[in-house]
């Protein structure tokens, strides 16, 4: 079995092997060549109809969830209260102000296809001012998620304010009220359905632009693809891998998953991109062949 792994890999490289295991000079592959393919992660978030399943189901639970909930007049929004932590969870409350749901942009309503390749094709990590550019220049490009325009269809024919919170620049507000729209999303206005990095001092934090939206919303639902579009706690800089982990699926945490927080997956990119061999595989689950 060895040896004809080791010719299958001669072969695959494009060598030719008369004698099994010695290899002659290079010739010509034969049949097509194959291009490269898209990293891993790539091909299953934008590719696989496994995605966008995943994805389309999650929405078509929001949708659900959305209609439920504002039939109960909750007594509170989902947005923890400024200083509440998940160890001691208190919420924003609801009064009779107006509901809302309040989602992220990015692999959350929309993909990314257009700088997602081109840095994967490019074998360059993310880059701030191509970022930037794909924020003004999008519009048109960028997809709305499998079931993402059902969803927001269905919040808004139930009277539920559709609010975007995401950590795209302020200066480019333009660009992404350009590309949710035509991305199917229906409108977002910059400071009233649509908050950007810039509105405020908070810099990538989401919480004070979350303050801001309870004050004027109850907000019955939130959804994001990573921790901190719920809130800026599981982000604290030097949080350990392991105490990050507890604290997203603590008891308060998992009372709010799929009811009220929901989560997008997203394998492209996270902060989990830090976690080294010891965090992803515990000591106790080692296990190596004979
Ligand atoms: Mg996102």
């Amino acid at each position: 079995m060895r040896s004809v792994a080791i010719v299958s890999a001669l072969l695959l490289a494009g060598c030719a092997s008369t004698t099994p295991g010695v290899a002659t000079a290079p010739t010509a592959p034969v049949g097509p060549v194959e291009t490269p393919k898209p990293p891993a992660r790539l091909q299953y978030l934008y590719g696989s109809p496994e995605a966008a399943v995943a994805v389309r189901a999650t929405n078509a639970r929001i949708a659900d969830y959305g209609a439920w909930r504002i039939k109960q007049r909750p007594k509170d929004s989902v947005v923890l209260a400024p200083g509440a932590t998940m160890d001691a969870p208190a919420f924003e409350p609801c009064g009779d102000k107006p509901f809302a749901a309040v989602f992220d942009a990015d692999e959350t309503l929309i993909w990314n296809l257009g700088p997602m390749r081109y840095f994967a094709e490019k074998g360059t990590p993310f880059d701030v001012k191509v970022w930037d550019q794909w924020e003004k220049t999008g519009a048109g490009k960028a997809l709305a998620m499998p079931g993402s325009v059902e969803m927001v269809t269905r919040l808004r024919a139930a009277g539920i304010a559709v609010i975007a919170n995401t950590n795209r620049s302020a200066a480019n507000a333009k660009g992404s009220e350009d590309t949710l729209r035509a991305a199917g999303l229906g409108e977002f206005k910059h400071g009233e359905t649509l908050f950007l990095m810039g509105d405020d001092a908070g810099g990538s934090s989401k919480d004070d632009r979350r303050a801001t939206i309870a004050s004027k919303y109850c907000v019955i639902l939130m959804a994001g693809d990573q921790l901190g579009d719920f809130s800026q706690q599981f982000n604290a800089r030097d949080l350990p891998a392991a105490r990050r982990m507890a604290l997203a699926t603590s008891a308060a945490a998992n009372a709010l998953w799929d009811k009220g927080w929901f989560l997008f997956p997203n394998p492209v990119y996270g902060p989990w991109e830090k976690l080294g061999w010891d965090d992803v595989f515990p000591a106790a689950s080692n296990w190596t062949p004979e």
